[in-house]
């Protein structure tokens, strides 16, 4: 949906507007469109592009120096009037002659080829090309009728490199054709566009299909099939361009990865994974890659694969330096770094530097048993913990929870493996809980099981005085990490009841597991006493009242992973 409209008729003008105003720095406005707003070397050829609205950053993010000269707009989805194209390469030229660079569309080929005809007859010297990248318009022996999509970006990028290198306009001309018989795309759909005031998409695909071969203006795509994971979308993508392999292209490549409006950045980067690894398979090698949105068509959701096989001259070209409201590539300053120097990709691993006293591996088993059972009650809730989460803040405690006690009963169950003591086992284990869960709780459950094991040793006896004072040391971590108090509807209100009555317990009856569960259940009745508190710390703040008469889901996780910890299995 197009929400943020004044008057339909009137949006194509105010967004050329909004954006010329956002970016002074690149563009200054021309009847029909805009032009550089920087000086341009007298006698370089003159780079115009343009077509319909709706597809930024096609057209006029891409003004500016080593890009184009000039782009013409139209209006959404319609191609610019001949003599708005002759307006805006009137003003673009530096005397070097002009290429009026396009997209294969019907309208557009019309009014830039008249536009052509009429700057002729000016004096000027003029060359057309037309980008014809989309591999699913047309077959392969019908190349010329394709039509242009995100693979102009490409195409514009060599081709405005090369003029910026004083090419001759023949020669530049020559470099847009080769880039253009070199370059493929392959685009996608999962849902329409939707025009400026309209209350429908101009197509809509079925939920739960994809769209193949969709185009830019709100064409539907050729076919429909099952849309499938994004690694299957990614095979498909590159399945398609390797049947399009120009001839004698050779090994090396750009793949763009180009977003068409409503795919998010995180989607397009897991494809993106998919894509390299495949054509890393497929025998090409990936010279750079691009991810993100070059040419979009309103909302759509969907995306498309451009690949550009490059040859030396087209490789230098496309690292040229060049710099545009949209699509920027700095001048490389320093060298990249030499390929000895590697960095981990993987945490440090958990080792076993001294093995631990017998005492304290017997305690180390109990504890990794302890949290094997905290990974089962915290799985078995995750959904239930999100939900509380959910109510004032971000939903994500249940999945933070499952993810941090998962990896931290492995690494104990590892660690005690390998002969670790107490410390050990915990240190180990709450790195992994950190690690893995993210957020405040992860943060805190690590420092917790970090202090309660630095508390307890590696070679110490673990008896009821050591069982108390690692539990204080527990506490005492997430109050000086979190600098909550008791009240602030935190973890803190569960932690705090909890440690009291151990510790009480623990002296009138000298049974630590007796002891544990008293505190276990005092710890419960606690957490769930906090619906009646207003949060005070951490992202519940914000929301601070909507929150009333839903407990603290820290609160109440460290009460069922409490209560969950003491429960013996034998
Ligand atoms: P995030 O808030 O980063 O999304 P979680 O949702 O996993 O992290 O955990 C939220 C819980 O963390 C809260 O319910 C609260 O119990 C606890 N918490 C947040 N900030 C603090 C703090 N400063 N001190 C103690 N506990 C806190
Ligand atoms: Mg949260």
């Amino acid at each position: 949906m197009t929400r943020l409209v004044n008057d339909p008729v009137e949006f194509s003008a105010e967004l050329v507007d909004g954006f010329i105003q956002a970016n002074t720095r690149y563009v200054r406005p021309v009847y029909g469109g805009v032009v550089r707003s920087t000086e341009t070397k007298p006698g370089k050829v003159a780079i115009v592009t343009g077509g319909g609205l709706g597809h930024y950053p096609g057209f006029m993010g891409w003004v500016g120096p080593g890009l184009v000269d000039g782009a013409v707009t139209g209006k959404v989805f319609a191609s610019p009037a001949a003599s708005q194209v002759h307006s805006v390469a009137k003003a673009a030229d530096h005397g070097g002659g002009i290429l009026l660079a396009y997209l294969n569309y019907a309208g557009d080929m019309l009014q830039f080829g008249m536009a052509g005809e009429l700057l002729k007859a000016d004096g000027f010297d003029v060359r057309n090309a037309a980008v014809t990248d989309d591999v699913a318009s047309a077959p392969v022996e019908e190349t010329d009728k394709r039509r242009g999509i995100a693979g102009g970006l490409a195409v514009l990028k060599v081709t405005s490199a090369a003029a910026e290198a004083g090419m001759t306009l023949d020669q530049v001309t020559a470099v847009c054709q080769r880039a253009n018989d070199r370059t493929r795309t392959c685009g996608i759909a999962f849902s329409g566009c939707t025009l400026p005031g309209a209350d429908e998409p101009l197509f809509e695909v079925t939920e739960g299909k994809m769209a193949v071969g969709l185009g830019v203006h709100g064409e539907p795509g050729i076919y429909e099939t099952d849309l499938g994971t994004a690694d299957d979308v990614a095979q498909l993508l590159v399945d398609t361009l390797m049947n399009e392999v120009p001839q004698g292209a050779g090994t090396r490549v750009v793949a763009m990865l180009n977003g068409l409006g409503s795919a998010k950045y995180e989607e397009l980067f897991v494809t993106f994974t998919s894509v390299t690894s495949k054509l890393r398979d497929a025998g090409l090698d990936v010279v750079d890659g691009q991810v993100g949105e070059f040419m979009t068509s309103l909302d759509m959701g969907g995306l498309s694969l451009t690949l550009m096989w490059l040859d030396d001259d087209l490789e230098t070209l496309w690292f040229a330096p060049c710099d545009s409201a949209a699509y920027s590539r700095p001048a490389l300053q320093d060298p990249p770094l030499d390929a000895s120097v590697t960095f981990n990709t993987e945490p440090e691993p958990l080792t076993v530097q001294q093995e631990g006293s017998a005492s304290s591996r017997a305690a180390a088993a109990l504890i990794a048993d302890a949290l094997e059972r905290v990974r089962d009650v915290l799985n078995a809730n995750e959904s239930m913990l999100g939900d509380l989460d959910a109510v004032a803040g971000d939903g994500d405690h249940g999945a933070g929870m499952a993810r941090g006690s998962t990896a931290a009963a492995q690494a104990a169950r590892e660690l005690v493996a390998e002969g670790a003591g107490a410390q050990t086992t915990l240190a180990g284990a709450g790195a992994r809980w950190t690690e893995h869960s993210g957020g405040a709780s992860g943060a805190l459950w690590g420092a917790a099981l970090t202090a309660a094991g630095n508390s307890l040793g590696d070679d110490r006896d673990v008896d009821n005085a050591a069982a108390v004072a690692a539990v204080q040391a527990f506490v005492d971590s997430v109050i000086t990490l979190g600098k909550a108090n008791v009240g602030d509807k935190t973890i803190v209100d569960a932690l705090v009841p909890f440690t009291q009555a151990f510790g009480t317990a623990v002296e009138s009856s000298g049974d630590v597991s007796q002891a544990w569960q008293t505190a276990a259940a005092a710890s419960e009745e606690a957490a769930a006493g906090t619906e009646a508190l207003v949060p005070r710390m951490g992202r519940a703040r914000v929301l601070g009242e909507r929150s009333v008469g839903s407990p603290d889901p820290g609160a109440v996780s460290f009460a069922m992973a409490a209560k969950a910890a003491g429960v013996a299995t034998d």
